[in-house]
């Protein structure tokens, strides 16, 4: 009797899966934007209509801490790999490699993605049989893991952002076999207008009100189509309006031979010794000189809020300038804005979270928290498996999301 009853169960269960398959729901898309620069108080220091209106119908963090250094590469990758800079490889726009005995900078990757640790949200979407797009997000034009997204572009700065809005829209409308379910972009504007003129600038607020219509546009865009597409804005971090009269010159607090030394884009100062280099007197040289407006580290005394003292591209010493101060070299300049300060002692480098969509609350506040806890609420939405390596937890996120 048993094998007559298997018979007529097997052609049920076939039967059934095909069903399903037929019967299945319209796949969940990300829409993922990041405005470069957008200070976490922004919104409300200047008029956002539409990002006020998404807050309405979606969820809003206080802010969203950055992670150390408060720098645009190292965020930008922070978020799209769940990690921090130390596990994700890139500590900062500028650093040194003492294994590779080479020096990074912007650009480089472009050339050679072995720089770059961790699955990008681009790439976890791809391995795991699902497409991405990218117009344009830090390191999604490198080849990461040998793979980039399905569709991407080279950077370009001036490119039209309402091109860019219209790029995602076609990505949107492509068939389902075709249509990529994670879909990152980034704006410049906001963080470029910051440098120049300052956060309290006309200027700066002309930037914040253009960029709140672009993202009009876009969530406009995104709910025109029926399907569950959840749309997601962040920043990277914010900005300090700094003294531009005075700044530390690196050349005035020595010259250290001993070490391969690495202006960290004005906040940061990276000593990484060389063989034989004495790091305690050096140390010592330089907690000295503070008072004109710095703090120095070890790297094993880096307080662990900080996630940064792990892996050899931290330096074996670093010192971080205090708001109004900045670094510069002698002949360097120094702009009105700056950021990549501690965010835990700067609130200024605080940056932004909106999420609104299918999957979200609706009027929902919630609290400040670190940007690598966004990777797992994009992999929970898009039903993907997270590596274990990640640092960010879906703990934290979870209570925005509807069950
Ligand atoms: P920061 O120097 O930290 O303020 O970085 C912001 C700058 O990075 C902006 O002016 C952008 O134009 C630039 N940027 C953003 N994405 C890329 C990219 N994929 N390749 C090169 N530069 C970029
Ligand atoms: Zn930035
Ligand atoms: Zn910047």
């Amino acid at each position: 009797m048993n094998r007559y009853l298997f018979l007529v169960i097997l052609p049920l269960t076939i039967f059934s899966c095909q069903f399903n398959t037929h019967d299945k729901k319209p796949k969940n898309t990300v829409v993922l934007v990041s405005i470069d620069g957008f200070r976490y108080d922004y919104s409300e220091k200047y008029n956002t209509p539409h990002l006020d209106q998404i807050a309405k119908e979606g969820v809003k963090a206080a802010s969203m801490i950055p992670a150390y250094p408060s720098k645009t590469f190292p965020n930008h990758y922070s978020i799209v790999t769940g990690m921090y800079p130390q596990n994700n490889g890139l500590v900062h726009n500028n650093f040194y490699d003492p294994e590779r005995e080479q020096h990074y900078k912007v650009g480089l990757g472009k050339k050679d993605g072995s720089w770059f640790k961790g699955t990008p949200l681009w790439n976890l979407a791809e391995q795991q049989g699902q497409k991405s797009a990218t117009f344009y997000w830090p390191v999604s034009d490198a080849r990461v893991e040998g793979m980039t997204p399905t569709y991407y572009f080279k950077y370009n700065k001036p490119t039209p952002y309402f091109e860019r809005v219209d790029q995602i829209q076609k990505w949107l409308s492509l068939d389902e076999e075709v249509r990529p379910s994670f879909i990152a972009t980034y704006f410049s504007l906001v963080d470029t207008q910051g440098h120049l003129f300052g956060p309290d600038a006309p200027e700066t607020k002309e930037a914040v009100e253009y960029l709140d219509q672009v993202i009009g546009k876009l969530y406009e865009v995104v709910k025109s189509y029926p399907d569950p597409i959840d749309l997601i804005i962040v920043s990277d971090h914010g900005m300090q309006q700094v003294d531009v009269e005075n700044s530390i010159v690196l050349e005035s607090l020595g010259r250290y031979k001993d070490f391969e030394c690495v202006n960290g884009g004005g906040i940061q100062y990276f000593l990484y010794a060389k063989k034989g280099a004495d790091i305690e007197k050096t140390y010592q040289e330089l907690k000295a000189q503070e008072d004109k407006g710095f703090v120095v580290y070890k790297k094993e005394e880096v307080p662990e809020r900080l996630h940064f003292s792990k892996g050899k591209r931290i330096p074996e010493i670093f010192c971080e300038a205090i708001p109004p101060m900045t670094f510069r070299n002698l002949r360097g300049t120094v702009s009105n804005g700056m950021h990549g300060y501690d965010p835990y002692k700067v609130k200024n480098m605080h940056a932004i979270f909106y999420g609104v969509g299918d999957h979200f609350h609706k009027g929902q506040a919630i609290k400040s928290f670190e940007n690598i806890h966004i990777y797992p609420l994009i992999a929970k939405i898009l039903n993907l498996k997270v590596p274990e390596e990640v640092d960010g937890d879906l703990k934290v996120l979870s209570p925005a999301l509807i069950k």
